[in-house]
């Protein structure tokens, strides 16, 4: 059965569009937002001045983090789809443009690990990462498409990782879905580009959120040893580069792929 998307009602104030904060009129659909790096985008993108439309598997927590929002002030939107399942998604991503009018930005932010060594890797835990954290943004992307299209405009922007780029021991299932992103972004960046559309990708190193947990302190002690900024990055350092490539300050930004890492890889 698919997950259908519940649409909660928003009822925070409006207000006049503040004209000087950069996101101020747009429309920011972010998926995985109701904790971790989602949740950081969902907040900085509202600070500057957006509608956000959260949307996470949990109804519940997507809800809270929309009602937190919401009682700062701003306007948010709880929305909830499993993005591997295109029925969900396509669900979702219409209920969101019945409720907030248009979408200029998607945030491809979902995702999930289920780390083993190759030899140990089961078909599950190969299906079920692909399934969310590459299938999931070609689906939320390809329901999106249609709205920028008409629009004329839009910014597709999807979390990918360093491990897209430069592997990662355990993580077979990861690395290759991270790096079917930048794939896909490349692509959609040649293919939108004449129509208004950019997409691009973000490339976190280690950022302190719940996906670390499974990892055990002395992998993460050690990974911090070697970032030459001497630490994990927080949400809010990765939600500032997304909501930059929201904006129309990065109108010429397209096909990117942004590493955010501390100079972890060099
Ligand atoms: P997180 O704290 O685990 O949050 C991920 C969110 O996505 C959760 O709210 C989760 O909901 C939701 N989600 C998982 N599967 C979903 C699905 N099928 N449909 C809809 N929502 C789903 O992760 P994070 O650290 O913020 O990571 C966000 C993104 O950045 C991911 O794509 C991740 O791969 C990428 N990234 C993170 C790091 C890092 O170090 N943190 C580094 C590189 C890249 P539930 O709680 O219900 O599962």
């Amino acid at each position: 059965m698919p997950h259908l998307p519940v649409l909660e009602k928003t009822t925070g104030p409006r207000g006049e569009i503040d004209r000087h904060r950069r996101l101020a009129g747009k429309t920011v659909l972010i998926t995985g937002a109701a904790r971790g790096i989602g949740e950081a985008i969902a907040r900085k993108c509202a600070t500057e001045g957006a509608q956000v439309a959260l949307c996470d598997m949990d109804r519940h927590s997507v809800q809270q983090t929309a009602d937190a929002l919401r009682s700062q002030g701003n306007l948010a939107g709880a929305f909830t789809a499993d993005v591997s399942d295109s029925g969900s998604v396509k669900t979702m991503v219409e209920a969101v443009k019945a409720y907030f009018g248009r979408i200029d930005a998607l945030v491809n932010n979902a995702g999930i690990v289920q780390d083993a060594q190759l030899k140990n890797m089961r078909d599950d835990q190969w299906e079920r990462v692909i399934a969310v954290n590459l299938s999931g943004v070609y689906h939320c992307t390809r329901s999106v498409v249609d709205i920028m299209l008409a629009q004329g405009s839009g910014s597709i922007i999807s979390l990918s990782s360093v491990v897209g780029i430069y592997g990662n021991f355990g993580q077979t299932n990861y690395a290759a879905a991270k790096a079917g992103v930048i794939g896909m972004t490349k692509t959609w960046a040649k293919e939108l580009g004449r129509k208004g559309i950019r997409a691009n990708a973000i490339c976190p190193g280690f950022i302190a959120t719940p996906i670390l947990a499974s990892m055990p302190d002395s992998v993460l002690a050690e990974i911090v040893r070697r970032v030459p900024a001497g630490r994990l990055g927080q949400p809010e350092e990765i939600a500032n580069v997304a909501a930059f490539l929201a904006s129309d300050e990065a109108g010429y930004v397209n096909g990117a792929v942004i590493e955010v890492s501390g100079g972890a890889t060099l």
